[in-house]
């Protein structure tokens, strides 16, 4: 039996002084000052905020760190990002994928990043992402939980042969239905396209992710269908929309329905600040439309939104860290909650209600749960979103596998400490 004690932490609901007792890799108590048994190791959180490990709701590992292969996409939009990345699609092999997607992993697991949703493009024929990332997700599994979504990048009826590829890489194992109704031809084609794939997702038991009506267009309305196609077929909490761009730009006598209906389908939302607010508004003049969705009015009515950061130096975004608290800055400033509950919804957005859109369900700080936890510099969830701080400790199963050092000035100035005793295993 492993054993570990974790002692004096800050907690994301508030709490302070809070012992944490694992035993074999699960959360098996949280109180203040539990007694320390004799074969336990300790941590000394010293106040700091330990959180239930950040979780990535939407992600492109196959493009990932491609940024500049063949060529740069000048204009900054999504299409030419499809293209940039339609010229790169040929010359890809297993081997380049799988070590572009390993070294993203490294990134995040030092970021107490530990579970990814990654969409995997399943349009070229030879389905080679598809089978770096299977086999990266065998790699990882010992650290970092990765879920695959077989996304039709070029359309699933625009694209000869989509349809038969993405069944293809579900039976190669990829764990849920994607799409992109709004890169379908037209609008009739979309909603063909939801309901042919809500149905594929219903037969084979699979959650479905789409990508959705990622345009600032306040008429792409795929969002309804898909709620709509998720009641029809009884897929109640197993459907995502992603993206949800064109909701920013809809008129809100259509929004005051349409927000009631994706509540009651059990649709999750996923928005993804850093690539909407850069890849929309890009038609505009001036004023230029922010183009995320609306994620506070969509939390009061009750809906699981996640934020996911969807790129990293690749077709569509030459910036990225794997930080989800870089994104969920992003996500606070665009969608101006800066009240104290909504940050705090902000961080959740990048843990908790992430887990759930993985369905992840051993994910959170609580008793019974996996010891997956991040300890941060900072003393609270608001604090933690503010400074983006050092992750102090990551561990996996109450196993650490990552650590930084704190930031800390060295200023060795007469009367001020020249260093401060940092050790925080014992
Ligand atoms: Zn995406």
């Amino acid at each position: 039996m492993s054993h570990t004690l974790i002692q004096n932490a800050a907690l994301a609901d508030g709490r302070t002084g809070c012992d944490v007792r694992i035993v074999d890799g699960r959360i098996a108590e949280i109180a203040p000052q539990l007694p320390v048994p004799e074969s336990a190791r300790t941590i000394d959180a010293r106040g700091f905020l330990l959180a239930p490990s950040f979780v990535d709701a939407h992600f492109h590992l196959d493009a990932t760190l491609s940024h500049g292969l063949p060529r740069v996409n000048d204009s900054g939009t999504l299409l030419e990002g499809i293209a940039v990345w339609g010229e790169l699609k040929p010359t890809l092999t297993i081997e380049a994928i799988a070590e572009r997607a390993l070294r993203y992993c490294d990134w995040a697991v030092g970021r107490g990043l530990l579970a990814i949703r990654s969409h995997v493009d399943v349009c070229d024929d030879r389905l080679l992402a598809v089978e770096a990332l299977l086999q990266v997700k065998k790699q990882v599994a010992p650290y970092l939980d990765l879920q695959l979504v077989a996304f039709p990048q070029d359309g699933l009826l625009r694209s000869p042969r989509a349809l038969q590829n993405l069944k293809r890489a579900l039976d190669l194992g990829v764990d849920v239905v994607g799409g992109i109704p709004h890169f379908e031809r037209t609008m009739a084609d979309g909603a063909d396209s939801v309901r042919v794939l809500c149905e594929l997702a219903a037969e084979r038991g699979l959650p479905v992710d789409m990508h959705c009506d990622e345009t600032d267009d306040p008429l792409s309305r795929h969002i309804e269908t898909l709620a709509g196609q998720t009641q029809r077929l009884g897929l109640q909490g197993r459907v995502t929309g992603s993206h949800l761009t064109s909701m920013h730009s809809m008129d809100n006598a259509y929004v005051a329905k349409l927000i009631p209906l994706i509540a009651e389908a059990g649709v999750n939302v996923v928005a993804n600040p850093l690539i909407n607010i850069t890849l929309q508004g890009r038609l505009d003049t001036y004023p230029r439309r922010r183009g995320m969705t609306r994620v506070p009015e969509l939390m009061a009515a009750g809906v699981n939104v996640a934020f996911g950061h969807d790129c990293a130096m690749d077709p569509w975004y030459p910036l990225g860290s794997a930080d989800m608290l870089e994104v969920a800055h992003m996500g606070l400033h665009v969608a101006q909650m800066t009240a104290p509950t909504q940050i705090e919804a902000c961080f959740a957005a990048v843990t908790v209600n992430a887990a759930r859109v993985l369905g992840l369900e051993r994910h959170g700080l609580a008793v019974g749960c996996d010891a997956d936890l991040v300890l941060l510099q900072a003393r609270s969830v608001v604090e933690a979103i503010r400074l983006r701080p050092s992750r102090l400790l990551v561990l996996r199963r109450g196993r650490m596998v990552a650590c930084s050092a704190p930031a800390m000035a060295q200023l060795d100035l007469p009367g001020r400490p020249a260093s401060v005793d940092w050790t925080l295993l014992r």
